[in-house]
C-alpha cells in the first residue's frame, strides 16, 4: 500500500481554515502602510524634494543625484522606523518572477574599528551592481564581465517586505541594453504617451499626458501542501505530468458559482489584507471554472505600477498559501482536462484631462476620438498580431492556448455587434462626403450616438483572445504565470508606432488642403478596410476559425520556439527601433533567453516524466501485475486446469494489458531520452528549442496516455501519486 499518498490525503482532509485577524483600524488606516507612497513622502521628504520627485514621476523628468541623496535619507528613516534593516534593488530579470540582493544598511563609520552606522546614500538608492552573471542575458553581457546594473525607477514606490526595503529598479547592461522586463516597458509607456498625446491634440489641444492603464485578473490553483509534497511533478515542474481525469471535474460547472471553500476564503482574506498594506487595491475574488481554481483582481491602475503590483502579489500569494498549508500553482495548465489559468490584461489609454480613450463619449467629438483610438488599435493589433502572440507565448502558456477552453493561438479582436455596426457604417460612408463633426449626426454613422449602455454590454465573447469590453480591451491570452510587462510592452509599442503613422497621414492630408475631420475620416475608413482580417466575433475555438484565420493571413503558428521569431522579423525590429523601445541586438538577445528558457523547461519536464515512469509507475504496475500472476498460480493450485483457466481469464487479460502499457511506456521513455540526447548536442539556442519542441515534447502525451491507463487498472491502494480527485477538491 502506498502509505505516503494515503497519509497525505488524510493530512489534507483534516485541515481547518486558518484564523485571520484583521489589523486594527479601518482599511484606509493600514492601506499602503508598507509603501513609500505620496503620503509617506510628504512626511519624510522636504517639500522641495517631494515636488521634484513627483515631477519625475508625473512628467518623466530626470532626477538629479543630489535629489537621490535626499530621497534616500527620507526613505531610510521611514524604512528603519518600520523595522527594516536591509535594502535591496528589486528587479525583473528575463526569468520568471523578481530578483533581489539584500544588503544591510550598516556600514563602518571610520574603517573597521570605528563601529557601525546605518548608511543609505543616494548612490545606493539610484544604482547597484548585482553580481548578475547568473541572470540570463542572451549573450549581451558576457559572463566574464558580469556587470550589469540596476537603476532606481522612481515611478514605482519602494516597499518593505519583512525587514527589507525593496526598491523597484530597471536592470541594464553596462553598455545600456535592457536585461529585464521593466526597461522596455517604461520606454513603451513613454512612447505611447507621446504618440497618443499628439493624436489627442487633434481633438483636445489641452491634453498633456496619456496614461496606459492595466487591470490584471490573476487566476490560480491551490492544492494542499501535503498532497503537493508527494507529487514530484508538481514540485519540479509546477504541473501534473500525469494523472487520469477525475470522474467528476468541471462538467457540472458547479465550482464557478459555488461558495468559496472556508480554507480558501481564509487564504483570500489574508491575501487581501496584505495586498491592502502594499497599496494593491484588490477588488474582486471568486471561484473560477475549474475545481480548486480561483481569481483575484484589483482596480486597474497605471501600467508600470500595476505590473509591479502583480509581481508583488504573486510573491505574497506564494507566502500566504504556504502559511495556510496550500501550494499556489501559477502554471497555466497544472491539470489536464480542466481549465487552465490566464491573466486577463484589461488595457486602456486615458488622458490627464480624464478622458478614457476607449470610452464612448457623449458628444460627436468625443466619439470621433473614441473611434480614432479604437480603429488605430485594430490596425496596430492587425499589423503585429504575430508579435503580440509571441509576447504571451511560453512553454507553459502553450498548453492553454489552443486547448478548447482558452483563447486560441490566433490573435483576433472581438468588438461586439454595436461597435461592428458603427465601423461598418463608417466604412461604407461616401468618400466624397465633406464631413465635419456637426455633420456626424446627419450622416447617421452612429458615431454621434454610440449607446452609453455599451459599458454594461454583456454579450462578451469568452473565446476571443482580445476583446473590446465597453471601455477597454481585454487581452485574455496572457498567461497566469507571466510578467504582464511582456504583453504590455508589445501592445503599447505597436500602438505608439501606429499612432505616429496615423498622425503623419493626417498631417500630410491637412497639408494638402483637406479639412481635419475629413482627413481623419478618410484615414479611419482606410484603416477599417485594411485591418478587417483581425476582427472576428465568432467562436474562436472552432476548427473553421483556424482555416478561416489562415485564409485571412493571420499568424497561425503554434510552435513556441518558432513564434519567438516574430520578435526579430523586419516589421517588428523596425517598429521597436522607430520608437526607441528595443533595438535589434536586444531583440535577438532576448530571444536567445526565451529559447533557452523553453528548452530548460521541456528538458526538466522530460526528465521528471522519465523518472516518474521508471521509479513510480512501472514498479507499481509490475507489482500489481505480479499479484495477478500469483493469483493465477493459486487458482491452478486449487482448481482443475479448465476451471482455473476460466476463473483467471480476466486476470490474464489484465496482465497482458499492463504488460502492453509498461512496454509502451518503456519504449517511449527510451526514445524520448535519445531525442533529448540528440537535442542537447545542438549548439544553437533556437535549433535546440525547436528540437525540444518537435522531437522531445511530442512524447509527453503518448507516455501520459499509457500511465493514465495504468492508473485506472492498478489497485488504488498501491498507486503512489495522489490522484486528480484527491488533488482537486478542497473542502
Ligand atoms: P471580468 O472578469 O468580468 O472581466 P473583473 O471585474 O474581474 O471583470 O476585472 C475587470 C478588470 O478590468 C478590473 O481589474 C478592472 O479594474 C479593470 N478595468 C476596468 N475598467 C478599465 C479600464 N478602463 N482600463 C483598464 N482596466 C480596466
Ligand atoms: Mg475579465
Amino acid at each position: 500500500m502506498s502509505t505516503l499518498r494515503f497519509k497525505a490525503v488524510e493530512e489534507a482532509s483534516k485541515r481547518t481554515p486558518l484564523e485571520v485577524t484583521p489589523p486594527t483600524g479601518i482599511p484606509s488606516e493600514y492601506y499602503g502602510k508598507y509603501v513609500f507612497n505620496r503620503t509617506q513622502m510628504s512626511k519624510y521628504l522636504s517639500k522641495e524634494t517631494m515636488n521634484i520627485v513627483l515631477e519625475a514621476i508625473d512628467q518623466g523628468s530626470t532626477l538629479h543625484r543630489g535629489i537621490a541623496d535626499h530621497v534616500a535619507a527620507g526613505m531610510k528613516m521611514w524604512a528603519m522606523e518600520m523595522g527594516a534593516t536591509h535594502y535591496t534593488h528589486w528587479f525583473q530579470p528575463l526569468t520568471e518572477g523578481t530578483a533581489e540582493k539584500h544588503d544591510s544598511f550598516i556600514d563602518y563609520i571610520n574603517g573597521p574599528d570605528g563601529g557601525v552606522i546605518e548608511r543609505f546614500s543616494g548612490k545606493l538608492l539610484a544604482q547597484q551592481e548585482p553580481d548578475a552573471s547568473s541572470f540570463p542575458s542572451g549573450g549581451i553581457r558576457n559572463t566574464f564581465e558580469a556587470r550589469g546594473y540596476t537603476a532606481w525607477d522612481p515611478s514605482s514606490p519602494a516597499f518593505i517586505i519583512d525587514d527589507t526595503l525593496c526598491i523597484p529598479t530597471v536592470f541594464i547592461s553596462y553598455t545600456g541594453e535592457a536585461l529585464d522586463y521593466k526597461t522596455p516597458l517604461l520606454k513603451s509607456l513613454s512612447a505611447v504617451d507621446k504618440a497618443a498625446v499628439d493624436v489627442c491634440k487633434l481633438f483636445y489641444p489641452d491634453v498633456k499626458k496619456v496614461y496606459s492603464y492595466l487591470g490584471w485578473e490573476q487566476e490560480y490553483f491551490l492544492v494542499d501542501q501535503a498532497l503537493y509534497d508527494v507529487r514530484p511533478d508538481l514540485i519540479l515542474t509546477d504541473r501534473t505530468l500525469m494523472g487520469h481525469e477525475s470522474a467528476k471535474n468541471q462538467q457540472l460547472e458547479d465550482h464557478y458559482f459555488g461558495a468559496i471553500p472556508p480554507r480558501v476564503a481564509s487564504f483570500m482574506r489574508e491575501v487581501e489584507l496584505e495586498a491592502f498594506k502594499y497599496g494593491i487595491p484588490l477588488k474582486t475574488r471568486h471561484n473560477e471554472v475549474a475545481p480548486n481554481q480561483f481569481e483575484l483582481a484589483p482596480i486597474y491602475g497605471e501600467t508600470n505600477l500595476a505590473v509591479d503590483q502583480n509581481l508583488l502579489i504573486m510573491t505574497l500569494m506564494h507566502r500566504i498559501a504556504t502559511k495556510h498549508h496550500f501550494k499556489l500553482l501559477l502554471h497555466e495548465k497544472p491539470f489536464a482536462g480542466v481549465n487552465g489559468s490566464g491573466k486577463h490584461n484589461n488595457w486602456s489609454l486615458g488622458t490627464d484631462t480624464g478622458i478614457g480613450l476607449f470610452t464612448p463619449g457623449k458628444t460627436a467629438n468625443e466619439n470621433l476620438l473614441f473611434v480614432t483610438f479604437l480603429v488605430n488599435t485594430l490596425k496596430a493589433v492587425y499589423k503585429h498580431n504575430g508579435l503580440l502572440k509571441a509576447s504571451i507565448m511560453s512553454a507553459s502558456n502553450a498548453h492553454r492556448l489552443g486547448a478548447n477552453e482558452a483563447p486560441p493561438a490566433i490573435i483576433s479582436i472581438f468588438l461586439g455587434t454595436q461597435i461592428t455596426a458603427v465601423l461598418d457604417k463608417l466604412e461604407k460612408s461616401s468618400k466624397d462626403d465633406d464631413i465635419t463633426v456637426d455633420e456626424l449626426k446627419r450622416m447617421k454613422l452612429g458615431i454621434a450616438h454610440i449607446p452609453e449602455v455599451l459599458i454594461d454590454n454583456t454579450d462578451r465573447n469568452r473565446t476571443s483572445p482580445f476583446a473590446f469590453t465597453g471601455n477597454r480591451f481585454e487581452y485574455r491570452a496572457v498567461g497566469s504565470l507571466a510578467n504582464c510587462s511582456s504583453a504590455m510592452t508589445a501592445l503599447n509599442s505597436a500602438m505608439a508606432a501606429q499612432l505616429i503613422d496615423f498622425k503623419k497621414e493626417i498631417d500630410a492630408k491637412i497639408k494638402k488642403g483637406m479639412k481635419k475631420e475629413q482627413a481623419i475620416f478618410d484615414t479611419l475608413r482606410l484603416y477599417i478596410k485594411e485591418s478587417k482580417a483581425i476582427r472576428f466575433n465568432g467562436n474562436g475555438y472552432s476548427e473553421e476559425w483556424k482555416e478561416e484565420a489562415q485564409k485571412r493571413g493571420l499568424d497561425c503558428e503554434t510552435s513556441v520556439p518558432l513564434i519567438y521569431d516574430r520578435y526579430t522579423s523586419k516589421k517588428s525590429v523596425e517598429m521597436f527601433e522607430s520608437i526607441g523601445v528595443l533595438n535589434e541586438k536586444e531583440l535577438h538577445a532576448r530571444n536567445e533567453v526565451k529559447w533557452e528558457t523553453y528548452t530548460k523547461k521541456i528538458q526538466i519536464e522530460a526528465r521528471v516524466l522519465g523518472d516518474l515512469c521508471l521509479n513510480h509507475i512501472i514498479p507499481v504496475a509490475t507489482e500489481y501485475q505480479s499479484m495477478l500472476l500469483d493469483n493465477i498460480y493459486k487458482m491452478h493450485a486449487v482448481f482443475d486446469k479448465e476451471k482455473a483457466n476460466k476463473l483467471s481469464k480476466e486476470d490474464a487479460a489484465l496482465i497482458e494489458e499492463i504488460a502492453d502499457h509498461i512496454s509502451a511506456i518503456k519504449t517511449n521513455v527510451d526514445d524520448m531520452v535519445e531525442a533529448r540526447k540528440a537535442a542537447n548536442k545542438l549548439e544553437d539556442a533556437r535549433e535546440k528549442a525547436v528540437a525540444y519542441h518537435d522531437k522531445v515534447e511530442v512524447y509527453f502525451n503518448v507516455i501520459r496516455y499509457h500511465v493514465d491507463k495504468l492508473e485506472l487498472i492498478v489497485d488504488n491502494q498501491m498507486w503512489t501519486l495522489p490522484k486528480y480527485r484527491e488533488l482537486l477538491f478542497i473542502s
